[in-house]
């Protein structure tokens, strides 16, 4: 399979996969890109029992070609084999059932990995890929990210003590959660923690702005592990195609297609849904549940696309004006109307997002994150809306990581996940950052003991 930016439309410069996932962004500026996509049957994965099984099987195609293709089977085991519960959405005391009960509807739980949020999946997949890539007398690598919460301790935590990397993470100070903002700190060793004195639009700046400058990229071998890297879109495709095949073999005759809700910030996992579909398994409409960043909502609505600065809002990780992917998204779509292709967006305010977490605990039994909070809203306005099929809603992260939104709401503490648990015991430390261009590259000049 060979790799194009999504920028060079006239296909001149294809790539391999090899060095598509160690470069991150494409060095014109666009984001890598598969040259087709392969179309796959339900039958297709008739012997795959298990979410690696279902990624190797998935994944086949875009690993053609790779020196990694013989250990793509090694490479699924290896780092998605994560508990990921389908659980079904009940409603208290919905007996007799009401018109609207009719809709089955259910919870993806995508955060039980050490990290606690569903980047995990990918950030480990990343890791086990450029481990392989890498000779042994190769020079430390140094993988720079930018994060609103999330992405930088999934990849911590990929990362932590893997010879030959180097991890450094810009998280914007007072915007994301004290849990998040301790977890990022707690790795120690090859991981160092920088906490910006501005906000996550500052970071990706920073962070671009690094990569971009030739010399301190060289001397420190920058890579980028940020949600445009390919090597987290492909990962993220296999537990939507767990999940439509769980579903399909569970499905009775005449059932309709499960529709996906997906919290959705940069555009990453949303977009990694949409490709399931497109390769050929049964998924039907795909629902971006945005938070009160109305970039999608606007456009899906009609209106020309326009990136804007992020407002800050209590689904912190989704605070993005101007998602990375949507070049991509557009990219995929460049001979179809983008806007009647099944995929729709919803925009979801703070006020929206806190009732939704106080109801469901009551009349679901379930203590939701922020984010997955954005999608239970859209998916009761969808079944209010007349949605009579399956809706298959995506869990992101553990509510633990965000106790301080969520314990208020619903009146308990919420009990923390073992790992994330180990975590937080740890001590933490981060280095104080200035928002500017410059502060990262001088920094960056001053090298790292580790
Ligand atoms: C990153 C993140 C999202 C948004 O995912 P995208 O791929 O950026 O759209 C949603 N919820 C949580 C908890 C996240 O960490």
């Amino acid at each position: 399979m060979r790799y194009f930016s999504t920028r060079d439309v006239r296909q001149e410069w294809p790539t391999t996969l090899d060095t598509a996932l160690g470069a991150g962004l494409a060095t014109d500026g666009g984001l890598y890109v598969p040259e087709s996509l392969p179309t796959l049957h339900v039958a297709d994965f008739r012997h795959c029992h298990d979410l690696p099984e279902v990624a190797q099987t998935l994944l086949a195609a875009f690993f053609l070609g790779s020196s990694l293709a013989p250990m793509l089977g090694e490479i699924c085991r290896e780092s998605l084999d994560l508990p990921m519960p389908l659980v079904a959405l009940k409603r208290e005391g919905s007996k007799g059932l009401a018109p609207e009960e009719r809709t089955q509807t259910w919870l993806l739980e995508l955060f039980h990995g050490p990290t606690a949020a569903f980047k995990d999946f990918a950030a480990r997949f990343l890791a086990a890929c450029l481990s392989r890539l890498r000779s042994p007398d190769d020079p430390i690598r140094t993988v720079l990210v930018a994060t609103s919460g999330d992405t930088g301790s999934a990849v911590a935590a990929a990362f932590h003590k893997r010879p030959g990397f180097r991890v450094v993470i810009l998280y914007p100070n007072g915007r994301v959660s004290a849990r998040q903002a301790h977890q990022l700190g707690a790795f120690g060793d090859n991981i160092h923690a920088f906490c910006v004195d501005g906000s996550f639009d500052d970071c990706q700046r920073m962070a671009k702005h690094a990569l971009a400058d030739r010399r301190i990229a060289r001397r420190h071998h920058l890579t980028s592990a940020n949600s445009i890297s390919l090597g987290r879109l492909l990962p993220q495709m296999a537990y939507y195609a767990y999940a439509s095949l769980v579903l399909a073999r569970r499905a009775t005759a005449g059932a309709t297609t499960p529709s996906l809700v997906i919290p959705t910030g940069n555009l990453g996992n949303a977009l990694a849904a949409i490709l399931v579909r497109e390769i050929g398994l049964p998924i039907g409409q795909v629902h971006l549940a945005t938070n009160a960043n109305a970039t999608l909502s606007e456009f899906f609505a009609g209106a020309p696309y326009r990136g804007r600065p992020s407002t800050a809002t209590l689904a912190n990780a989704m605070d993005v004006g101007d998602p990375s992917n949507f070049e991509r998204l557009s990219w995929f779509f460049r001979h179809r109307d983008l806007r009647s292709s099944g995929i729709f967006a919803h925009r979801v305010e703070d006020a929206r997002i806190a009732e939704r977490i106080a109801e469901a605990i009551d009349r679901y039994w379930q203590v939701l994150c922020p984010h997955t909070a954005c999608a239970l809203d859209v998916a009761e306005r969808l079944i209010v809306a007349g949605e009579s099929g399956e809706l298959l809603l995506v869990a992101t992260a553990h509510p633990a990581k965000f106790d301080a939104v969520v314990e208020p709401l619903i009146g308990k503490t919420v009990p923390v996940p073992p790992a994330l648990a180990a975590i937080l015991q740890r001590p933490a430390h981060a280095e104080a950052l200035a928002a500017t261009d410059h502060a990262l590259v001088m920094r960056l000049e001053q090298g790292f003991d580790v």
